[in-house]
């Protein structure tokens, strides 16, 4: 079987000179393991994050090991009463074909409900993020405005169609493209802009002349500092990522307006999906009930094969995807 390793730290962008495809023989199953073979498997922005050696929330990868990530496949061989052989599961040993996977971290899942993919996107983690992020960091409340960056993203399309479903008066999305940005209309968004298009804070300004209630930042920087002129009193962000920060090789600016947060009583709430897992099933069922009445859509944009992962992943951090980007094996 075939894996990706880590053959080296990125400075600033990562390149393919950054992963090594190598050939791997599979260990014997031990006790409570199942062996999968991966169907489809997530590159995420946070993966960034971990080929940094550095400390954060998840551990860095190391050089010369394959990296993981979210990945569903089949269970071809089994150890464990309680995941048996043709069974599908979501686990977090992608960046791989087969995988040989502890049954306690292999959640079994529906293909009959949803495609296998979804639950990578949006019935998995980035559905959850966009959920618990609006509902709970974000404190949203009906009849709300709403900005979103990232807009056309695996998260943001989903915060910005959960905002429209639950009651926002108005939804703000912004995006890196033409037709991004006419697919967020498509979706549903009240007004949508492309950030390429001139000052972030002046075309948001335009798109929500009466200011905005709660942003969610999965960008950071001039979006934060627009969305910061643009907040109401008693205004939150559902700080999410921020993305446009994720390749600088210098320290970034802070939005150099963060001190009228005191005076407009901002909350300005981090947050990370783990935080929420206490919120799954609540969102599990929310969004299989939006999905199954096709009040929201969710937009993937697939890679084929192992070998076109680290391209996958260096094109997601560029803006190729709309919606999820996942890689089919
Ligand atoms: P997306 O599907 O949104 O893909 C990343 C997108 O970022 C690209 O498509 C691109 O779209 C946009 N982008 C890249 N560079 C810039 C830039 N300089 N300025 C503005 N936009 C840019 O990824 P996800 O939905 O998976 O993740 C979205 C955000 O949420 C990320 O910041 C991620 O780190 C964060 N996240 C946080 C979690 C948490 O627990 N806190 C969990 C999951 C995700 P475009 O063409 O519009 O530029």
């Amino acid at each position: 079987t075939r894996q990706i390793l880590l053959a080296s730290r990125p400075e600033g962008w990562p390149t393919q000179e950054n992963f090594t495809l190598s050939d791997a023989t599979l260990p014997e199953l031990g006790i409570d393991q199942v062996l999968v073979q991966n169907h489809y498997m997530s590159v995420d922005p946070y993966m960034r994050g971990r080929m940094n050696d550095s400390k954060s929330y998840t551990a860095a990868f190391q050089i010369g090991e394959p990296l993981e990530g979210g990945a569903v496949g089949v269970v071809l061989a089994s150890t464990s009463h309680d995941v048996p052989v043709g069974a599908t599961v979501l686990h977090n040993l992608g960046w791989r074909e087969h995988a040989v996977v502890e049954a306690a971290n292999a959640k079994l899942v529906d293909p009959s409900l949803a495609p296998e993919s979804a639950y990578l996107g949006a019935l998995g983690m980035t559905g959850l993020t966009a959920y618990a992020g609006l509902m709970y960091a974000g404190q949203f409340q009906e009849g709300e405005t709403v900005f979103v960056s990232g807009a056309a993203g695996a998260v943001g399309s989903i915060v910005g169609q959960i905002a429209k479903l639950s009651g926002a008066s108005r939804v703000i999305g912004s995006a890196g493209s033409p037709e991004k940005v006419a697919r967020l209309m498509e979706l549903g968004f009240d007004a949508a802009f492309n950030y390429h298009d001139g000052d972030v804070s002046e075309q948001l300004q335009a798109a929500a002349p009466d200011g905005i209630d709660v942003y969610f930042d999965n960008v950071g920087g001039d979006h934060l500092e627009a969305a910061i002129t643009s907040l109401k009193v008693h205004g939150r962000v559902a700080m999410c990522g921020a993305i446009s920060q994720y390749n600088a090789t210098e320290p970034t600016c802070a939005p150099r307006n963060l001190s009228s947060a005191i005076g407009k009583l901002l909350t300005i709430r981090g947050f990370l999906v783990g935080e929420f897992s206490d919120k799954a099933d609540e969102f599990a069922q929310k969004m299989a009930g939006w999905l199954s009445d096709g009040s929201l859509t969710f937009d993937e944009t697939f890679r084929e094969g192992l070998d076109n992962a680290p391209q996958a992943f260096i094109d997601l951090l560029k803006g190729a995807n709309t919606g999820k980007m996942v890689v089919r094996l």
